[in-house]
């Protein structure tokens, strides 16, 4: 008798597999990123197709087979419908799901990081703040628990504790740089106090607790920047 497993996940991606089949990537809660075969989804009137869709939280009965693994069942728990019927949060959950598959490496279990991604999902689904300033709260966060946390309080260079002046982030180097040090890294961008402050607060709180909080737009634009170029650096180096 084939052995059977049950867990929640949920679902990064989907492709054709062969002519009736699909190939579904889901990040479950407890084997990590895996690979799973859905026999039959590309079949018309498939039952199986409905409960796969990339973005959904999805109960999952997964069959171990000799070569790959497949899914028995699915049964939706949460389609995310408020993100799917707004642009703006697609977009933000679209990029939030293709860094994390970028970053999150196959078979490895980690609690923590399903539950980082799926709060993100069920807060912009009911959040009126901007999906891409939560995008950028949660990007700092999801950089953090992979062991890429930026050093926001003290100079990377010097080592002392950085005064509430324009400092300078380098994505590169992973943090802050005080003025004077900052003449050396030529790479480093201007990031004043606001956006250091609000960088400081992604780390220390939770994605519910910074739904709320207030910032004008060019703060949200200077911290998105630095954000996302750490992002990148990280994606590729
Ligand atoms: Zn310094």
């Amino acid at each position: 008798m084939a052995s059977t497993f049950n867990t929640r996940g949920i679902v990064i991606n989907r492709f054709a597999h062969r002519e009736y089949d699909s190939r579904v990537t889901v990040y479950t809660l407890d084997f990590g990123k895996i690979d799973l075969l859905a026999r039959g989804a590309q079949r018309s009137g498939s039952k199986l197709a409905a409960h796969i869709e990339p973005l959904s939280l999805v109960d999952l009965m997964i069959i171990k087979g000799k070569r790959t693994d497949y899914i028995g069942s699915a049964i939706v728990n949460d389609s995310y419908a408020a993100i799917k019927a707004d642009l703006e949060k697609l977009q933000a959950a679209g990029k939030a799901i293709n860094v994390f598959n970028r970053l999150v490496r196959h078979d490895e279990k980690d609690e923590t990081l399903f539950a980082l991604l799926a709060e993100f999902l069920d807060i912009i689904s009911r959040s009126d703040q901007k999906a891409t300033r939560l995008l950028s709260l949660w990007s700092l966060k999801f950089l953090a628990a992979l062991g890429y946390k930026p050093e926001l309080y003290n100079c990377l260079g010097c080592s002392k504790r950085l005064e509430p002046t324009e400092n300078y982030f380098s994505a590169s180097r992973g943090g802050v740089f005080c003025p004077a040090c900052s003449k050396n890294e030529h790479q480093s961008e201007k990031l004043d106090e606001t956006s250091v402050k609000i960088m400081r607060l992604a780390l220390s709180h939770t994605l519910s607790d910074l739904a709320n909080l207030r910032a004008e737009e060019k703060d949200w634009q200077r911290v998105g920047g630095a954000i996302n170029n750490l992002l990148n650096f990280n994606i590729h180096n």
